[in-house]
């Protein structure tokens, strides 16, 4: 296994300003609302807190994320009003499906407080939003009902491995694996589905766990989604040769079980979709899904319709920008909605970033100087994932 590398760079994250609306992408209260590559607005995530429990390897590291690291300060967390009113201008502009993550989402105190405002908000078309959150399921057991209760649709929750050394070592916090699944049943129990379970692949750490997970889950109706390990953040000491190639893991999945391709749900599907097929060779979507997330092998920025409201309230517009605009500041001035909206539009309307089509067309070692050289790339954990 391949020794871990975690570079120092201490430039503090900037912030971009917020553009004024341009004559060639000005957007009209009414009309569509698109970015330079004719991408719409329709995701946003948003990430109610910057802490965690757990100290996964590939997102917070125990060495850097220790009991010196500086989180956040309660005061400049958004508030749930002030993320009420971000949300609602970012549906006014299109947005139909918000996911809450983090940190640990679950760690917000009063997070279904939260959750009851935004289930009250609708889209553009007088739907209800579609309202998810993603955890590591640590707290889910417990939370459940309570989340249901409050408006959550339904939830995605991580788990790396059913082999509880190997996903204690992936946690790095000692957390045993029957206490997620544990928190995955009780969602179930709860109605929070179609449940989505996520596994980072970890060449060297868990690979051997692909095919247990698949046969646990094949039949409960659950979609598994495999995620290739990316390079967020400047502090798991990412490197290529722990990848491993979505094709890969499809491929020794189909040496025994037979799956059939599934059209995407919708545009701006992270994940390729794959059904199972049952004993008459038929698609059976009761068996549930496998879905594959190439962030590396398969850049899917040309779709990339999600927006990202950290804790403290920076838009950022990619999971691998370096730099987000201050839309606390915004916020906080006391400014009409409008204004929100409008700044929003304008940031939008003038976005043209595409880091993993533009990663897969370099070499790997020059990704380093596209993701701004030796500024500071944002850590998942700080933006939400
Ligand atoms: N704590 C919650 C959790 O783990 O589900 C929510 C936040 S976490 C940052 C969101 C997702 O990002 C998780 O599914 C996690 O596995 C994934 N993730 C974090 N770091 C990653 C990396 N380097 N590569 C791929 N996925 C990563
Ligand atoms: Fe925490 Fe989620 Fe990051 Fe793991 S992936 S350290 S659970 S925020
Ligand atoms: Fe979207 Fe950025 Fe990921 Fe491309 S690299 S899919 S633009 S978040």
């Amino acid at each position: 296994m391949s020794e871990r590398v975690i570079p120092i760079i201490t430039q503090p994250l900037a912030n971009l300003a917020i553009p004024q609306a341009s004559s060639s992408a000005t957007w009209h209260h009414g009309q569509p609302l698109t970015d330079m590559l004719n991408r719409p607005l329709h995701d946003l995530r948003i990430s109610v807190t910057d802490r965690c429990n757990f100290r996964c390897s590939y997102c917070m590291p125990k060495e850097v994320f220790d009991n010196n690291y500086q989180y956040l300060p309660q005061s400049s967390l958004l508030t749930f009003e002030e993320i009420t009113r971000a949300a609602t201008s970012f549906i006014a502009l299109g947005v139909e499906k918000i996911r809450l993550t983090g940190g640990e989402p679950l760690l917000r105190k009063n997070l279904e407080i939260l959750i009851s405002q935004l289930a009250g908000l609708q889209t553009l078309n007088g739907k209800p939003l579609d309202l998810t959150l993603t955890t590591n399921g640590s707290l889910l057991a417990r939370k459940a009902q309570t989340l249901k209760a409050a408006g959550l649709k339904r939830v995605t929750v991580s788990l790396d491995g059913l082999d509880d050394a190997v996903f204690k070592r992936m946690n790095d916090v000692d957390f045993p694996v029957s206490d997620v699944l544990e928190g995955i049943e009780a969602a179930r129990l709860a109605g929070l589905g179609p449940i989505k379970v996520n596994m980072v692949v970890k060449r060297g750490t868990n690979e051997q766990e692909i095919l247990p997970m698949a046969r646990y889950f094949r039949g409960q109706g659950v979609a598994l989604r495999f995620i290739e390990y990316m390079d967020v953040g400047a502090t798991n000491g990412w490197r290529m040769n722990e990848v491993m190639p979505s094709a890969e893991v499809l491929a020794l999945l189909q040496s025994e079980m037979s799956l059939i391709p599934l059209n995407p749900s919708q545009t701006g599907e992270t994940a390729e979709r794959w059904g199972y097929l049952n004993d008459q060779g038929e698609h059976d979507p009761s068996l549930g899904e496998l879905g594959f997330i190439s962030s590396v092998t398969k850049a899917f920025c040309s779709d990339c319709n999600r927006a990202r409201l950290t804790t403290e309230g920076q838009l950022y517009l990619c999971l691998f920008a370096t730099q987000g605009y201050d839309l606390k500041t915004l916020i906080r001035s006391h400014g009409s909605a409008e204004n929100l909206t409008q700044s929003i539009a304008n940031i939008w309307s003038q976005r043209s970033d595409r880091y993993s089509e533009l990663r897969s067309s370099l070499p790997h070692d020059t990704t380093r100087e596209l993701a701004g050289g030796t500024q500071r790339k944002v850590e998942m954990s700080y933006i939400g994932g």
